[in-house]
């Protein structure tokens, strides 16, 4: 196997007509990364990726794999090889020449590119169906063949595009683990398309999160998680609850923001008196009873109850805040349990109250 290349995106746009799908966007991803681009549909995951792999113009900037500028290559001497989402695997081939096509459009002998081709179908565990046709292939298996097409011509790259996406939600899940499995032993750089939070938190080392065209946080999961860098990353991981007000009080490295026609909240930062903010909470951190601080909690009115198993998901408003979410073990709802219509204190520490950079609601 080759080994993995660093991918630098400088200032890269994709202009189509007069849509701008990529604005200057620039993020570095470290060799051997698994980089997950996250996003809702339309936010220029695709035309990133296409962009990567040569199947589309940069518009503007570069992009480098490794040393190389690699922004005027065609596909094939980038280093690339991209999986599509379809599998786009030729029907009337077997499985030996549909992964070693590649090999055959560079005018590789028919012995040497039939031996890498088992060796590939070897790695993803396909040896004995060498002789088939995709058709007569699982789904997941399908897929392996794809991967081991995509992977024949020893890439530092792979390209991923929304690769679970056809399968169904138990393959979905033993192939995701396989990916995983798969880049760690090839040690080389995956970037994966996909609008699953749940896929991208998963696999990745490094998350991208698109909105519009551009990045909102490049980070670890981790970060992500506890550290949404925006509104948007915050309301779209789903983990936390998004209080928009203005800011009414500073302290020593907190605010405090009033919402219109609501309550009063503090969150550990720092911003200026009158400035339009954002704050996150933990869903999973938000407790139910009295005892709390001014500014950490709100009394709110439940308006749905949610059993999930382990947990229970209420939803409340109250104090100007709409959608509030909180995540209960499901031994601490059922200790004390709560209805529709019922008012409760909601409260939580500090530390799990964020103040939100980026573009804040006004
Ligand atoms: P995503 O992969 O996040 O769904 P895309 O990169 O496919 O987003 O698309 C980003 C934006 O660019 C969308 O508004 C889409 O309609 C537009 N777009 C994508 N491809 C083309 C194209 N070939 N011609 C014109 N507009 C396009």
């Amino acid at each position: 196997m080759s080994k993995a290349a660093a991918i630098d995106i400088a200032g890269v746009s994709k202009i189509y007509g007069n849509t701008t799908a990529v604005h200057e966007i620039s993020l570095k991803i470290p060799a051997g990364t698994y980089c997950c681009l996250l996003g809702p549909s339309g936010c220029g995951k695709t035309s990133t990726l296409r962009m990567i792999a040569g199947h589309e113009t940069i518009s503007a900037g570069d992009i480098l794999l490794g040393n190389t500028n690699i922004t005027d290559l065609p596909p094939a001497r980038r280093g690339t090889a991209m999986m599509f989402q379809s599998y786009a695997l030729f029907p009337h081939l077997d499985l030996i020449d549909n992964v070693a096509f590649s090999l055959k459009m560079k005018g590789v002998d028919k012995q040497a590119r039939h031996a890498k081709a088992l060796e590939m179908l070897r790695l993803m565990q396909l040896e004995p169906y060498a002789n088939r046709r995709p058709a007569q292939l699982s789904g997941g298996q399908q897929q392996r063949v794809a991967l081991a097409r995509a992977l024949i011509t020893d890439p530092e790259v792979l390209l991923l595009d929304e690769p679970l996406s056809a399968l169904d939600p138990f393959l979905k899940i033993r192939m995701r683990a396989e990916l995983k499995k798969l880049q760690t032993s090839l040690g080389i750089t995956f970037v994966h398309v996909t609008h699953s939070q749940e896929e991208a938190m998963a696999l990745a080392d490094l998350i991208v999160i698109m909105n519009d065209g551009r990045i909102e946080q490049a980070a670890p999961p981790r970060t992500v998680f506890q550290r949404p860098a925006t509104a948007f990353v915050a309301r779209f991981m789903g983990d936390h609850n998004v209080i928009s007000g203005r800011v009414t009080a500073v302290g020593e490295g907190s605010v405090t923001i009033s919402v219109a026609g609501g309550g009063d909240f503090t969150a550990s930062g720092q911003a200026e008196i009158g400035a339009p903010v954002d704050i996150a909470v933990r869903t999973d951190r938000v407790r139910i009873g009295e005892g709390g601080v001014p500014g950490l909690g709100f009394t709110g009115s439940v308006t749905n109850v949610e059993y999930r198993g382990s947990t229970v998901k209420l939803m409340l408003s109250g104090a100007g805040v709409e959608d509030f979410t909180a995540i209960l073990s499901e031994s601490a709802y059922f200790a004390n349990p709560v209805k529709v219509g019922e008012a409760v204190v909601l409260n939580w520490d500090l530390a799990d109250a964020i103040l939100l950079g980026g573009p804040a609601a006004g």
